[in-house]
């Protein structure tokens, strides 16, 4: 590591409002018909998977995402050829009246890269392998290499400056986690620091010719190491860049189904709660026409609060630093913006189970079921519970019932009696802060609802005492996503603590909890409390496509952000989806893993086999291989450093033919893909990580 790269701890500071929404305001890039950044709209692009030399079958899958709605297509051009035939491509799209903005994806070639300008509104080249590429070698460059190579990039990468500059066409530095030069990992390692300097590198290039029409993406496929990239991307870039320029945002290798929509919706939402991004991409292993209602679902929201002109927007760093204008609030962040840091909570036990510290994040669901209607409400719990199965098998691990007054006492008791061995995973809601002390002896954990600021009798909190269950105090705030009255939970725990109550957790109920729950850690925080925090969720009315992208960015970026200790959702999903969506939400941010981890590409002009056919056959041969994580890559662009974060790797090398990786090392090259996931599952087995399926 450099100096001037901050450390853990970071010195650079994280300009983004974290307790409201404000979008960063950015110069306006021009993109063809439309322009990114600035007042426009958060722009939802997709790209094909054709080959780009195929001029019927791409100008065909172009039309269709057209006509989904698609407002900007990126085609892969691997070779010069290629770029060429993008002129054939346009030509044909604009005779048919798709003026749809059309983005050139370049990865090695600077010839691909210098033909495709003259055909395309934007070019986004990779960083990491523009003129240098990469041998994907851990050896170490001395000062004078990196310098070498430096030049070499510089007096390659000018020409396509100015031509770009020349023509009017905007370029994108799209950074991958998962492709860094050997020249940055050398001296940065696999990481976001690194993966901000390879943007850095090449924009300084861009701005020494007077070329400002940039815009930054920095993507990988772990959710994690993207948010933090682009944050550092923006703290960095604001404070040295002559502007601050757009953002693309996306997660690769996302996968398909409902896992690539709420991996991808956990990345993309949590940089757009923080006011980030300009145009976003979905990235599925799937027909790329499905990644656009998920873009336009993700976006929506953000869409609808359009800055408009007059509004103050989110500044740039270099605005905030020369004019003084820091915001208080980041002087103490409730999360550590750069980097994953679990937020350090006391493990105490709740519902029968160990919660906070460094135990797993748990699962909560709520029971529909009246407690007036025990029988009903007994055949409920156990459904959720699921106690028979085995161990592997995801379940909820708690269950929330209500109790509205004394008389649900009697009728909660009996049905506790009746469960046995599952009382402790029993918790009980309830408003009436009279049978809180007898509930506590009854479950695992009482949740007392606080509805309005301090509404507690005086002496009630000094009155408990520690009994058989665990204390959550619980504000309910449900129709607003802000200015919830932190201080009131903070106090009430204080009081709590001072009274030698240890066993507490505190929530928010909220359809929209991120700002509200980071307000409640920061004042946690300043408080010195410990206690475990609870994300809850409770959205009911939403159809499921919207609800799976909602409950995902506002409950996983709590979980990216080391926030949280249990997930408790309330959506009014069927059971099953309900428990899925949160496994899936934690498994997303890489804390709690319940299955196999697929990190796929989406496919594009350069992908080797059928993707999303193989994906499926491997898919269904592993997956019962919990916590294994397994890239399927469509060729090698990206495949190194995702390997790297992979355990075993399946990456097309040519036609049919496919390397498998273990960690990032090569074991298998170029076999003929009708033996490879035979060898896989070999490799799989030799390496000790193999369990035979129930
Ligand atoms: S990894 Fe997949 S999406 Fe990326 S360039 Fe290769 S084939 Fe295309």
């Amino acid at each position: 590591m450099t100096e001037d790269i901050p450390a853990r701890g970071h010195s650079v500071d994280y300009p983004a409002p974290v307790y409201c929404y404000r979008r960063r305001f950015t110069t306006e890039v021009p993109f063809g018909q439309i322009a990114l950044g600035g007042y426009q709209p958060i722009r939802v692009e997709s790209m094909t998977n054709t080959h780009t030399m195929d001029t019927v079958a791409t100008v065909e899958q172009c039309r269709r995402l057209y006509e989904a709605g698609c407002e900007i297509i990126r085609l892969t051009v691997p070779t010069e050829k290629d770029a060429d035939n993008l002129r054939h491509i346009r030509d044909q799209l604009r005779r048919d009246g798709i003026e749809t903005p059309l983005v050139a994806d370049i990865h090695f070639s600077a010839r691909a890269a210098m033909k495709a300008v003259e055909f395309v509104d934007n070019i986004r080249i990779n960083p990491g392998n523009y003129a240098t590429g990469s041998k994907f070698t851990t050896e170490a460059y001395t000062e004078a290499q990196y310098c070498a190579e430096l030049e070499k990039v510089r007096l390659e990468f000018t020409p396509l400056v100015i031509k770009a500059r020349e023509l009017g066409v905007s370029m994108r530095i799209g950074t991958n986690h998962g492709s860094l030069s050997d020249r940055i990992v050398s001296r940065y390692g696999n990481s976001p620091e690194g993966m901000v300097e390879a943007a850095l590198e090449f924009a300084r290039l861009c701005e020494d010719e007077g070329y400002y029409d940039l815009l930054f993406s920095m993507k990988s496929s772990n959710v994690r190491v993207m948010i933090h990239a682009y944050r550092l991307l923006v703290a960095k870039a604001d404070a040295e860049l002559r502007h601050a320029y757009p953002l693309h945002l996306g997660v690769t290798e996302a996968g398909d189904g409902d896992e690539g929509r709420i991996k991808s919706a956990m990345g993309i939402g949590a940089l757009l709660e923080d006011g980030l991004g300009d145009t976003i991409r979905v990235s599925l292993t799937e027909d790329p026409v499905n990644e656009v209602p998920v873009g336009f679902a993700i976006v929506r929201k953000y869409n609808d609060r359009l800055l408009v002109r007059g509004d103050a927007p989110h500044l740039p760093v270099k605005q905030v630093i020369e004019h003084g204008l820091k915001e208080p609030a980041h002087t103490m962040l409730p999360f550590e913006p750069f980097s994953y840091s679990r937020r350090a909570s006391v493990r105490i036990v709740g519902a029968g189970l160990q919660v906070g510290g460094d135990a797993l994040p748990r699962v909560e669901t709520a029971a529909h079921t009246p407690a007036t209607d025990p029988d009903s409400l007994r055949e409920e719990i156990i459904i959720r519970l699921d106690p028979d199965k085995p161990e592997e098998v995801i379940r909820s691990e708690m269950v929330s019932v209500c109790a509205g007054s004394a008389e649900d006492i009697a009728l909660l008791a009996g049905l506790l009696d009746s469960l046995a061995g599952l009382r402790e995973k029993i918790v009980v809601s309830t408003a009436d802060t009279s049978i809180v002390s007898d509930l506590l002896a009854l479950c695992g954990r009482v949740r007392l609802d606080i509805v309005e600021g301090e509404s507690l009798g005086t002496g009630f909190i000094e009155s408990l005492e520690e009994r058989y269950g665990a204390l959550e105090l619980c504000f309910i705030h449900e129709n607003s996503s802000e200015n919830v009255p932190a201080e009131v939970l903070v106090r009430l725990a204080s009081r709590l603590k001072t009274n030698g109550f240890d066993r507490v957790m505190l929530s928010i109920i909220s359809a929209q909890p991120l700002y509200p729950v980071r307000r409640l850690v920061l004042e946690m925080k300043k408080a010195g409390l410990d206690y475990p925090v609870v994300v809850r969720y409770r959205q009911r009315r939403v159809e499921r496509a919207s609800l799976l992208i909602d409950c995902a960015v506002q409950t996983g970026t709590l979980f990216c952000d080391g926030i949280g200790d249990i997930l408790a959702l309330e959506t009014g999903m069927p059971v099953s989806d309900e428990i899925a969506l949160a496994y899936n939400i934690l498994q997303a941010a890489r804390i709690r893993m319940s299955k196999t981890e697929f990190i796929s590409c989406p496919g594009c002009g350069r992908t080797y086999f059928e993707l999303e056919k193989t994906t499926a056959a491997i898919k269904a041969r592993v997956s019962h291989l919990k916590g294994l994580k397994i890239g399927i890559m469509g060729c090698i662009v990206n495949g190194p450093g995702e390997m790297a974060d992979a355990d075993f790797g399946y990456v097309g090398s040519g036609k049919g033919r496919i390397s498998l990786y273990v960690g990032k090392e090569c074991v298998e090259e170029n076999m003929p893909e009708e033996s490879a996931l035979e060898r896989l599952i070999n490799l799989i087995r030799q390496n000790g990580k193999w369990v035979d399926p129930l």
